[in-house]
C-alpha cells in the first residue's frame, strides 16, 4: 500500500464528522462558471469535492455559478456536465444554478438594506474604484454611504425595474472602508447589466456579484464544506460576514487549497479560450489542450486523471506539477489493459524473396501479453511486409541491435529475417530491402546463433493505411504564463506540437478499433482512434509514448 499523499482537507472533514459537527453530515459542491470548458485544474477540484462526498457518505452538488451571463453559454453547460460524468462522478439530485436563487438573493439584499448593512451607491465605477484605496492607503467613504435606509430600498427597487442605466448604480455592502482587507471595503453586491441570461432570460437587469452569490448559494444548499482555491482566502472574511448578517439555514465552512499548476501548459479558461478563438488549436477538444475534452480525445482515461489527482495530494502550498506525473498516470493505467497492436509509422518496404507459399500465413497473437481475457488477434505474413525505417541502418551506430545489411532480426510474433540486399533510388535513398526468412524460426529460436533485436512489422498487402497524429507539448516554455513583461503566453507556442503522418500502416485488427479505447502500438506508444476517422481512413492519436521500448 503506497503512502497516501498529504490531504489536509480529508483530515479536517474526518475530524468534523467524528466530532458530530453538522450532525456528521458532509455536503460539498463543484461550482464551475459556464464560461469555458473544464481543464485539468478543474479535475482536481471535481475529484476533491466528489471524492470527499463519497468517502464520508455525503453528497456533492453540481452548481453552475452563472452570474456573468454575457460570457456564459449552454454549450459550456453541456460540455461541463459531460466532462463531470465522464470522469466518473454523479452529482446529487438535480443540477443547480446560482440563477435559481436570484429571487432569494434579491430578498436577502433587501434584508441587508433594512438592517443598514447595504446601500445603493450612484457613484461611477471609476469613482468607486478610486474610493477603494490601495494596500497602503485606506479607502474613502462614498457620499451615498449614509443615505437613509428607505432611500436605498427605493433605489434598489428602481435598479431592478430598469430605471438606471448600466453602470450607473450598484448595491454595496456597508462594512469598513478602512479595513486592511480591500475585499471588505464596502464591496459591490449587485450591478446593473442589461444582458440576456441563458437561464433566466430577460427577467433581470441587475445581477449579483460572485462573492455575494457564492456564500448564499452554499448556505441555501446546506453545504458543509465549501472548498475553493487559495486566491479566495482573502474573500473568506466577506463570505462569513454576509452569512453572519442574514438568517440562513446553515453557515458552510470555506476551506482553501492550492490550485493545480502544470508545467508546459496554461490552466486558465481565459487563455484557453484565446487559443481556441485565435485558432492556435482546432477547438476546446484539441488533443493538445489541457481541457478534459482535449485529454479525452487525446486518449486519457477517467481513471488516469482521477489517479493523478489523488497522487498530487491536496495542500495549501502552491507548486508546479510536472507534466510527467500525468504521463506516468496514463501509462500506468493503459499498460494493464490496452490491447497490443502493430503499426508501422515510417514504412520501409521489405520483399521476402524466399517466401515459398502462394497464400499468406495467418498468425494468431495474444492481444495482451499478461491478460488472456483480452483475447487474440490475427495477422498475416506474406511475401511483402513493411518495417519502420528507423529499424534499419546501413551503417549502424555502435550498439544498434536491429536490422543491418547481412544481419538478422526477429519480426515480432513471427520469423527471424535476414537482410540480403538494399535497394536505393537515384538519390541514394533506401527504398526497399530484399530479405529472407528462416522458416524454422516461427515461434522458436534459431539453432546455433542468437538474434537479439525484435522489431514490429505489418503485411504490405493486408494492412490498413491509417493517419497518425503525434503530439508534443503545446508550449515550449516551462511556465508560459509567467514569462517576462511585454511577452505573451502565445509567444511560447510550440509550432511543432502536432505531426501528422498521412500514411502509416496498421495491422488489420485495428479496423475494429472503438473510439475512446486505447491500444498499445508496440514500441510506439499508446494510441486511440480519433473522432475524425472515417470508414475509408482511420485516424489515430498518440496519447503518450512508451516509457520503455522493448528490444531497442
Ligand atoms: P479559471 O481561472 O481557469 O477561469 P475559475 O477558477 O475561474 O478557472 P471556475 O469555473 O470558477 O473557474 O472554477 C470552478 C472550481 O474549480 C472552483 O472551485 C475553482 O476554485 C476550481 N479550480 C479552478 N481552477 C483550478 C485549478 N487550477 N486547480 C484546482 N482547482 C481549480
Ligand atoms: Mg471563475
Ligand atoms: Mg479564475
Amino acid at each position: 500500500e503506497p503512502v497516501k499523499p498529504t490531504h489536509f482537507i480529508r483530515q479536517i472533514i474526518r475530524r468534523d464528522q467524528e466530532s458530530g459537527k453538522n450532525d456528521g453530515r458532509v455536503a460539498t459542491r463543484f461550482p464551475p462558471e459556464p464560461n469555458g470548458y473544464l481543464h485539468v485544474g478543474h479535475a482536481k477540484s471535481i475529484c476533491l469535492n466528489f471524492s470527499m462526498a463519497e468517502e464520508f457518505n455525503g453528497t456533492c452538488n453540481l452548481r453552475f455559478d452563472d452570474t456573468n451571463p454575457e460570457r456564459e453559454s449552454q454549450e459550456y453547460i453541456d460540455a461541463i456536465k459531460a466532462d463531470v460524468n465522464w470522469l466518473g462522478f454523479e452529482w446529487n439530485e438535480e443540477i443547480r444554478f446560482a440563477s435559481d436563487y436570484f429571487d432569494a438573493l434579491y430578498q436577502f439584499a433587501i434584508e441587508l438594506i433594512k438592517r443598514d448593512k447595504a446601500y445603493v451607491d450612484e457613484s461611477s465605477a471609476e469613482e468607486i474604484r478610486t474610493m477603494r484605496g490601495s494596500l497602503t492607503e485606506p479607502g474613502t467613504e462614498s457620499t451615498y454611504r449614509n443615505r437613509p435606509v428607505q432611500d436605498s430600498l427605493q433605489q434598489f427597487e428602481r435598479m431592478r425595474e430598469g430605471a438606471f442605466a448600466d453602470g450607473s448604480a450598484v448595491l454595496r455592502a456597508k462594512i469598513d472602508m478602512a479595513s486592511p482587507n480591500i475585499n471588505m471595503r464596502d464591496p459591490v453586491l449587485y450591478r446593473v447589466r442589461r444582458a440576456h441570461h441563458h437561464q433566466t432570460g430577460d427577467k433581470w437587469c441587475i445581477y449579483p456579484m460572485y462573492d455575494y452569490t457564492h456564500c448564499l448559494s452554499d448556505a441555501l444548499e446546506s453545504i458543509t464544506h465549501s472548498l475553493c482555491t487559495l486566491e479566495f482566502e482573502d474573500h473568506r472574511p466577506l463570505y462569513d460576514w454576509i452569512l453572519n448578517q442574514l438568517d440562513v439555514p446553515c453557515h458552510p465552512q470555506q476551506i482553501e487549497f492550492a490550485r493545480l499548476n502544470l508545467n508546459y501548459t496554461v490552466t486558465s479558461k481565459r487563455k484557453l479560450k484565446q487559443l481556441v478563438d485565435e485558432q492556435h488549436v482546432s477547438g476546446w477538444d484539441d488533443p493538445r489542450m489541457p481541457t478534459i475534452a482535449g485529454m479525452r480525445r487525446r486518449g486519457y482515461t477517467p481513471a488516469s486523471i482521477r489517479n493523478f489527482c489523488e497522487m498530487i495530494g491536496v495542500t495549501k502550498s502552491e507548486g508546479v506539477v510536472d507534466m510527467s506525473m500525468l504521463e506516468f498516470s496514463i501509462r500506468d493505467d493503459l499498460d494493464k489493459r490496452a490491447p497490443r497492436a502493430m503499426c508501422v509509422i515510417n514504412p520501409l518496404k521489405v520483399v521476402i524473396e524466399n517466401w515459398k507459399h502462394s497464400d499468406d500465413l495467418t498468425l494468431t497473437l495474444p492481444a495482451h501479453p499478461k491478460d488472456e481475457t483480452l483475447g487474440s488477434r490475427e495477422l498475416y505474413f506474406g511475401s511483402e511486409i513493411y518495417i519502420d525505417r528507423s529499424d534499419f541502418e546501413e551503417v549502424p551506430p555502435k550498439g544498434f541491435k536491429r536490422l543491418i545489411p547481412g544481419g538478422e532480426v526477429r519480426l515480432r510474433g513471427s520469423y527471424v529475417m535476414r537482410c540480403d540486399e538494399v535497394i536505393k533510388d537515384e538519390q541514394g535513398e533506401v527504398i526497399e530491402l530484399r530479405c529472407s526468412i528462416d522458416d524454422q524460426t516461427l515461434g522458436k529460436n534459431p539453432e546455433g546463433r542468437k538474434v537479439k533485436g525484435v522489431i514490429h512489422w505489418v503485411s504490405a498487402t493486408r494492412s490498413l493505411p491509417v493517419e497518425i497524429r503525434l503530439y508534443d507539448r503545446l508550449f515550449n516554455h516551462e511556465s508560459p504564463d509567467s514569462s517576462k513583461a511585454g511577452t505573451s503566453f502565445l509567444d511560447h507556442i510550440n509550432c511543432d506540437s502536432l505531426t501528422i503522418v498521412a500514411q502509416a500502416y496498421a495491422e488489420p485488427s485495428l479496423a475494429n478499433a472503438v473510439a475512446g479505447e486505447a491500444y498499445q502500438f508496440e514500441r510506439e506508444g499508446y494510441f486511440v482512434k480519433d473522432a475524425d476517422s472515417t470508414p475509408e481512413k482511420l485516424v489515430f492519436n498518440r496519447t503518450v509514448t512508451l516509457r520503455d521500448t522493448w528490444a531497442k
